[in-house]
């Protein structure tokens, strides 16, 4: 099963930040930024490239939830980075679609 699905399952163990009916988030276990939360939905979408019109409520609903946990967290103000990957050249490597929120410390200029 897809690792993503085991946390949402409860199978898998993760430092979760925030949960709600349609998404999870939790600290990524090899981070990238002194702040690094996954924010995954429930449902398992693999790619960006699966995304269908039917998804537009709850990806509009991850934004929101990663504006909440930068708020609650103190980073929104300084500021923070949301990032997806899709497939095998946007590095993407669990199959299950998620947003990488960053922050902590200044990020510089868009990675590529
Ligand atoms: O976007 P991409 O698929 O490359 O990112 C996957 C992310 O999931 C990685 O940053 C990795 O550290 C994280 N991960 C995790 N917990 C797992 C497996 C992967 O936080 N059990």
């Amino acid at each position: 099963m897809c690792v993503f699905c085991e946390i949402i399952n409860g199978e898998l163990p993760a430092k979760v930040v925030y949960e709600d009916e349609k998404v999870i988030a939790f600290h990524d276990i090899n981070p990238q930024a002194p702040v690094h939360i996954l924010i995954v939905p429930k449902e398992h979408i693999p790619t960006v490239n699966d995304l269908e019109e039917k998804h537009a409520e709850v990806v509009g609903h991850i934004f929101l939830v990663a504006k909440k946990i930068a708020q609650d967290m103190g980073f929104a103000e300084n500021g923070y980075r949301i990032l997806i990957n899709c497939n095998r050249d946007g590095g993407q490597e669990v199959y299950h679609i998620h947003f990488h929120l960053l922050a902590g410390k200044p990020l510089g200029p868009m990675l590529c």
